[in-house]
């Protein structure tokens, strides 16, 4: 047990716990548990999360050594230890002939972290929407007394799919599996968001990109398909990592950190960019390789918006003028909220917007979970990500906070769990009308607040008893 410094991948959480722990089972955890009792616990994971979901001033616990992996081929479901990562368990997985049946964009995260931020892909629920089964340590509310519940049934399975560590420490989940598949994929360059709309149905596990400062369009089109690998996919793979992981983010870091002029920003993704991508090339290939990216290679930092269909045309509108204004220019037209004159040059945004849409979950509180009276519409997310060093980010955090107001009360958008989160407790509460049912849960797994920190009782659990 060492007390050490911990930081998060974007370098913008840092702090040091009191303790800091790696139970190698849940014997361990429960032992933990008893030995901590009356102080404030949380579980940290692969540290990828930008919001404050891991600090804590008590015990920090790593599950990383619960990584086993236990098929359930009657169920068509995965039990899985809470702190194996994704890419370890798609591997497992895999020589099974199975996966899971949704992504993010990248795989370090552990099936646990990346569960309790609803983490997300395109054109499928969340990772948290699959979960079938989780099993908590926390404190009995009876006896007060270590131990480990499972929660596989009603609103608490909704609540513990997405719990922000909340209910307890998650040791072990179970999430459906279904069967390896491939997916077909192209690039195109759009002039509309109507007309990379109306790809959707063609393409349902599309995501696409607005380029700033250009304003175009860009689509990557996929979809499931039975055809065979194509035997070009090994080499698209190669240009996809060295053309697109390094040297376009490698460019976009020189254009933030060193060759800062807005005009070598509009040149680049007027001019050069569309040079670059190569479009129309088909490419089939395993689903895995397909949806993720190495976008872990660089420090960065992200604020992620989501907002319901019937939004997405005037967030992005929007979001589009905002960033020109931040940026120190004005686009035409008209915006219902004013943006303060001081913003103008602030922060000049260079990186591509990119839009993925998520189907409504069945959870409580994740970004993409019901908006209420049974209204299940899908969501869009708008991820704006900054490449800026952690000592230079002032104007990344003016532009993100600015717009996470004004998107909150215009389009009703809500902000990732696991990005950076300025939303407060009143936008939350009009955000997750199922929070009240969150809340309670909670209360029933944790009646002390032992698992919470200060950002989440702040924004999230109001009238909770303070733990820490
Ligand atoms: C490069 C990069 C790319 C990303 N891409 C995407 C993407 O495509 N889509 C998307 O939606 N998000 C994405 N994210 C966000 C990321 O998926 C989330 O922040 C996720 O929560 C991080 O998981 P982690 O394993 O690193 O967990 P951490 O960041 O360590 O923790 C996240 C939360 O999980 C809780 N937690 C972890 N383990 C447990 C446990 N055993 N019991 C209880 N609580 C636990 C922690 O307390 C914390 O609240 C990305 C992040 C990065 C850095």
């Amino acid at each position: 047990m060492t007390h050490k410094m911990v930081y998060n991948f974007g370098k913008n959480v840092a702090f040091t716990p009191a303790a800091y722990a790696e139970p190698k089972n849940e014997e361990d955890i429960l032992q933990l548990l008893k030995h901590y009792r009356g102080q404030p616990i949380r579980v940290v994971a692969s540290r990828h999360a930008w919001s404050d979901a891991i600090r804590t001033d008590g015990l920090l616990i790593s599950v990383k050594h619960l990584d086993h992996v236990r098929l359930n081929k009657v169920q068509e479901s995965v039990r899985v230890g809470a702190g194996c990562q994704i890419k370890y368990l798609l591997q497992q997985l895999k020589s099974h002939g199975l996966t899971l049946p949704s992504v993010g964009l990248i795989d370090e995260q552990t099936v646990a972290g990346a569960t309790a931020t609803g983490t997300h892909g395109s054109g499928k629920n969340s990772l948290s929407h699959y979960i079938l089964c989780v099993r908590v340590a926390h404190y009995d509310p009876n006896t007060g007394e270590p131990t480990i519940s499972e929660i596989d049934a009603s609103s608490d399975l909704q609540a513990a799919r997405c719990s922000l560590g909340l209910l307890g420490v998650i040791v072990e989940l179970e999430m459906k599996t279904r069967a390896v598949y491939r997916v077909q994929e192209h690039s195109q360059r759009h002039e509309s968001l109507a007309s990379i709309l109306a790809a959707e149905k063609q393409y349902p596990l599309q995501q696409f990109f607005l380029m700033p400062w250009s304003w175009h369009w860009f689509g990557q089109h996929r979809l499931e398909t039975n055809q065979l690998r194509s035997h070009t996919a090994g080499i698209f793979r190669m240009y996809w990592h060295l053309g697109i992981d390094w040297c376009l983010h490698l460019i976009i870091i020189m254009l933030t950190r060193f060759l800062r002029f807005r005009a070598l920003v509009c040149g680049f993704y007027r001019f050069l960019l569309p040079l670059v991508i190569v479009r129309n090339w088909r490419v089939t290939d395993d689903s895995h390789r397909t949806l993720t990216m190495q976008h872990e290679l660089f420090r960065h930092i992200e604020i992620e918006f989501f907002v319901t269909r019937p939004h997405l045309e005037g967030a992005l509108d929007y979001v589009k003028y905002v960033i020109a204004f931040f940026g120190g220019s004005k686009l035409s037209g008209e915006v219902n909220t004013p943006i303060p004159g001081r913003y103008s040059g602030s922060y000049c945004h260079r990186y591509p917007i990119c839009v993925r849409r998520i189907l409504a979950d069945d959870t409580l509180i994740s970004m993409s979970s019901p908006i209420g009276d049974g209204n299940n519409e899908d969501w869009y997310s708008i991820s704006l990500i900054c490449y800026e060093l952690p000592s230079r980010r002032a104007g990344f955090f003016g532009f993100g906070d600015f717009l996470a107001s004004s998107m909150q009360s215009q389009f009703n958008a809500r902000c990732h769990w696991g990005k950076y989160n300025p939303l407060d407790r009143d936008a939350n509460e009009r955000l997750y009308p199922q929070l009240k049912t969150f809340r309670e849960t909670v209360r029933r797994f944790d009646s002390q607040s032992r698992f919470s920190n200060a950002w989440l009782r702040e924004v999230l659990l109001t009238d909770a008893p303070s733990g820490e």
